[in-house]
């Protein structure tokens, strides 16, 4: 079985009612990034930060998957398919895809301000002060905040080098590293990008640009693919 792997971002979500943040003017939800989702924001404002992840969590819990995630559930059945998603949502998983890893952390887990291993899960959506992890330190979201680190980094460009196709669906591809992804795919392989927007990214052979919403973007790409399982 071929290897199909996905880049995804917040574009696949719109269609679920999940706002990406390039198509609200550099908002996210109505506020700058900096005052949610830096280290910096945290040091200043915990409870605006957990606050905002509340209101994500209560969101993502009102919302359903939608055309785009089934289909990438239904391609499993001709391909070994792999997602990489930067989205912290948990939509994939509820559609029902199997393998997906979060480059970006996800929203219903929490983790350790003294030792980022030891994460939880959050069973509902609130996340609050004086929620403490095992060691008497407070819970912080599981989220990779603009300026950290990010851990699934090596393991995703690993899984990228397998690439047979790599897919790029709804993102702007304007945050790295994530974005440096499409350079780890090998240069024989088919690239096929589905955005209503033309992402940053210089084109070279072997790239298709579907000019699309996911959902719709999803059906031609099965097209497309149709005699390559
Ligand atoms: P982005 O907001 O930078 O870009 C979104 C992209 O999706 C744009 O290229 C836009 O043209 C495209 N798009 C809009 N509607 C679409 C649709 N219906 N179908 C397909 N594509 C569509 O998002 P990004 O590149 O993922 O980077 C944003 C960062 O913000 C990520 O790190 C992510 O963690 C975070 N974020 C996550 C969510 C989520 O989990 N759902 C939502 C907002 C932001």
């Amino acid at each position: 079985m071929k290897t199909l792997v996905v880049l995804s971002g917040a574009g696949i979500s719109a269609e679920s009612g999940i706002n990406t943040f390039r198509d609200s003017g550099g908002l996210w939800e109505n506020h700058r990034i900096e005052d949610v989702a830096t280290p910096e924001a945290w040091r200043r404002n915990q409870d605006l930060v957990l606050n905002f992840y509340n209101e994500r969590r209560k969101q993502a819990l009102s919302v359903k998957p939608n055309a785009a995630h089934y289909a990438l559930v239904e391609l499993e059945k001709y391909y070994n398919v792999q997602i990489i998603t930067q989205n912290v949502d948990n939509l994939h998983e509820i559609a029902g895809s199997k393998n997906v890893i979060h480059l970006h952390g996800e929203l219903f887990k929490s983790e350790s301000t003294k030792n980022p291993e030891l994460v939880y899960d959050i069973p509902s959506w609130e996340l609050n002060k004086g929620d403490l992890c095992e060691l008497g330190s407070q819970l912080r979201p599981h989220i990779v905040w603009f300026g950290e680190a990010v851990p699934m980094m090596d393991i995703a460009i690993e899984i990228t080098e397998r690439a047979d196709i790599f897919v790029v669906i709804g993102t702007s591809l304007a945050v790295y590293p994530a974005a440096g992804l499409v350079h780890y795919v090998n240069a024989d392989k088919p690239i096929y990008i589905i955005d209503p927007a033309k992402p940053d990214i210089t084109f070279r052979k072997n790239m298709t640009f579907i000019q699309d919403k996911a959902s719709t973007g999803m059906e031609k790409l099965k097209q497309e693919l149709a005699f390559s399982f």
